[in-house]
């Protein structure tokens, strides 16, 4: 865990986006509900809605496809939550996932006392209890008797899910150095202070990758330097901005207990800096640690060099829920169209939820039926809405607020030539083209995603 989360003041951001209108925006459309909201929500719980769920799963997709399926050296694996207890004696988190929390004496109110700057309360001002340590595992058990033998945990991490399956994947894989393994899965952690909407919850995604290299300190250096890269590069290419990011090496003091060596890539959301993704050295350590604990070998034999030993790794891990709302942030816009004002998600086609809204203009002429046969046509490839329910105009700017990259529409002359209009949400221009054309058009303009 880092220990500071720069709350560092966004200087000279011209951004129209606020952490208030995306989250007013993600509730009104369908994206993000508090979760169980009809009992007034579970703090700091999630829901996400049917525009939020496609959205969430091109975001782990991309990850998916650019770091494991357009890869020769990384595999993917899908491992269980719930694992042996001894796995977080072995990994430290029983000994070290923790936390120091303090009170404030007077309001009550908790912290982390690495987010507290100085000794007083940041609310009231009031005086602070010692820093206590406090673990940040979520307990239960595993069968019918709530004793101690049966305590479990909840994956606090999902990388312990790849150092625990090492031997499966080099027994069963012929895989040779270096080489990744990559999951994408549910993690839990009791935070102290969760908030920020999607930023920092109790129940989250992530998107790990442990990349095993040879145990020696250049090529550590390579491919660690390669991953702080190539991550950096995959956030640009899906649309974050590049001065809305930058890499911040950890100091040593700050360094997780299993760490050589961390650079984060720091996001500027609109309340500061903070961590999107961390890259980690993470050496030897889980593997050694596991190999005491399980008695197992756990080592890589070498081929060329005829010899046995434990791989060092490099560890990418990214948020699936924060990449999502770095994402909606650096999309979000606002602009003018035809002395209209509207709201415009600029999302990446690949990642957008829907692909293409189709309106007949006029709801007769045999307009809504040759527009939902269209719909049918496209909706083979990819996700498609269907808006026949206000002006034209209106219908626009629901789907660009949504970051649906397309609109198809309807008209007097598809009847007569079987030629709809084509409209692109960021620059509004039209273009008409043939429905024998269209799907095609579509999928090229989207980046070729089904
Ligand atoms: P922080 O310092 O913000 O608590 P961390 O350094 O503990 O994060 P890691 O253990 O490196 O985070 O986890 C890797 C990634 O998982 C983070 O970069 C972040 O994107 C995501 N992540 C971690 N904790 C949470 C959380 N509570 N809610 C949402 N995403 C999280």
């Amino acid at each position: 865990m880092s220990a500071s989360e720069a709350h560092e003041p966004t200087t000279g951001s011209k951004r129209p986006v606020t952490m208030e209108k995306i989250v007013n925006l993600c509730k009104r459309r369908g994206f993000v509900f508090p979760s169980s909201d009809i009992y007034g929500g579970l703090g700091s719980t999630f829901d996400y809605g049917p525009l939020g769920v496609e959205l969430k799963r091109n975001v782990k997709e991309a990850w998916w496809r650019d770091m494991v399926q357009r890869r020769s050296d990384v595999m993917g694996i899908d491992a269980a939550i719930l694992m042996h207890p001894r796995t977080w004696e072995a990994s430290g988190h029983l000994q070290n996932f923790t936390d120091p929390l303090v009170d404030c004496k007077k309001c009550k109110q908790r912290f982390r006392a690495d987010h507290v700057a100085g000794d007083r309360c940041p609310a009231c001002g009031g005086e602070l209890t010692e820093a206590r340590r406090f673990n940040l595992m979520f307990k239960t058990f595993m069968g019918p008797l709530e004793d101690s033998a049966n305590t479990i945990y909840l994956r606090p991490e999902t990388a312990q899910g790849i150092f625990v399956n090492f031997a499966n994947i080099v027994d069963t894989q012929r895989v040779k150095l270096p080489f990744g393994v990559a999951q994408i899965g549910k993690s839990f952690r009791n935070e102290i202070t969760p908030g920020n909407f999607i930023f920092r919850t109790r129940e989250f995604e992530q998107m790990e990758m442990e990349f095993f290299v040879k145990p020696n300190e250049q090529d550590e250096a390579r491919w660690f330097d390669y991953w702080v890269e190539f991550r950096h590069h995959w956030f640009l290419k899906y649309g974050i901005k590049a001065d809305h990011l930058r890499l911040r090496p950890h100091g040593q003091e700050e360094l997780s207990h299993y760490s050589r060596g961390t650079t984060d890539l720091e996001f500027q959301y609109p309340f500061g800096w903070g961590e999107l993704e961390g890259v980690a050295k993470r050496g030897s350590y889980d593997l050694d640690q596991h190999a005491q604990f399980s008695g197992k070998e756990l080592t890589y034999f070498d081929e060329e060099a005829r010899e046995r030993y434990r791989p060092w790794v490099i560890e990418p891990a990214l948020g699936v829920d924060r990449a999502m709302l770095a994402f909606l942030l650096d999309a979000y816009d606002e602009d003018v169209v035809e002395n209209e004002e509207r709201i415009v998600l600029r999302l990446d086609p690949r990642l957008a939820p829907i692909k293409v809204a189709v309106f007949p203009l006029l709801r007769k002429g045999g307009q809504p039926e040759k527009a939902q046969a269209v719909r049918e046509e496209l909706q083979r490839h990819v996700t498609v809405a269907y808006d026949q329910a206000g002006s034209i105009g209106r219908r626009y700017r629901r789907q660009d607020e949504v970051g649906t990259p397309l609109g198809v529409t309807v008209d007097h002359q598809t009847m007569e030539d079987d030629t709809v209009t084509l409209r692109d949400r960021d620059s509004t221009q039209q273009e008409r083209i043939p429905i024998a054309r269209l799907a095609a058009e579509v999928s090229e303009r989207i980046g070729g995603h089904r």
